[in-house]
């Protein structure tokens, strides 16, 4: 899969990126509690229902902290690329990705949703089976196989659908939100506040799960 290669430089133009290899920096952990090592790797492009998203911005949460740390020692994976509340533009969608194009702004979700599945079609969750929050889950679902790797072929593992400390990751269409934003303006405001509200989402849903709520209040308080 890794085929023609282009390495990053500053911003890159997606006609010069789409269908091909992309070598970007990424902090990549080799081991539990181990320093992140931030360097070149690759990412491939995205496949059938997939998007490739260049992160703008990303944050850290103790979600990745403990699972860095490794402190379950069956969702230890390693090397891995961790990050999950972030946002960013999609670089490349893959076959059959129609909600969204190229240069949209997009929030990458680790608690995604198919549409098809009895939880997605329940008024009262959106606790997917397919692709909702799994701790467990290092590759991606479509083919078993990892969208990152090192520069010499060694896969990385993905982390919790979305994988956002590195400069482009790849992940399931089902893990994506466009937004949409209105006018052409300044944008980074904008991005740096839902960078912020993303990364209570998932203690505000767990809060929810309490509570009978439907899926329209719950997509209020995401953003
Ligand atoms: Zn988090
Ligand atoms: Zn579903």
């Amino acid at each position: 899969m890794i085929g023609p290669v282009v390495v990053t430089n500053g911003n890159l133009n997606r006609n010069d990126t789409r269908g091909k290899t992309i070598t970007c920096k990424a902090a990549v952990a080799y081991g539990p509690g181990e320093p992140f090592v931030v360097e070149r790797v690759l990412v491939h492009p995205p496949q059938k229902m997939e998007v490739r998203i260049k992160i703008l911005f990303t944050t850290i949460c103790h979600t990745d902290l403990s699972s860095w740390q490794g402190k379950n020692e069956a969702q230890r994976a390693y090397p891995r690329i961790f990050g999950h509340e972030a946002c960013g533009i999609a670089e490349s969608v893959g076959e059959g990705v129609n909600d969204m194009k190229e240069g949209d702004l997009v929030v990458p979700i680790f608690n995604g949703e198919c549409g098809d599945c009895k939880y997605c079609k329940c008024e009262k969750t959106n606790m997917c089976e397919r692709f909702g929050v799994d701790p467990m889950k290092k590759v991606m679902a479509s083919d078993g196989a990892t969208r990152f790797s090192t520069t010499d072929g060694k896969p990385i593992f993905h982390f919790l659908n979305t994988s956002t400390f590195t400069e482009y990751t790849v992940v399931d269409s089902a893990c994506v939100v466009k937004i949409d934003v209105d006018g052409h303006g300044d944008l980074n405001p904008y991005i740096k506040k839902l960078t912020l509200v993303v990364a209570y989402q998932r203690e505000i849903n767990k809060a929810f799960d309490h509570f009978t709520v439907g899926k329209s209040l719950r997509c209020l308080l995401h953003f």
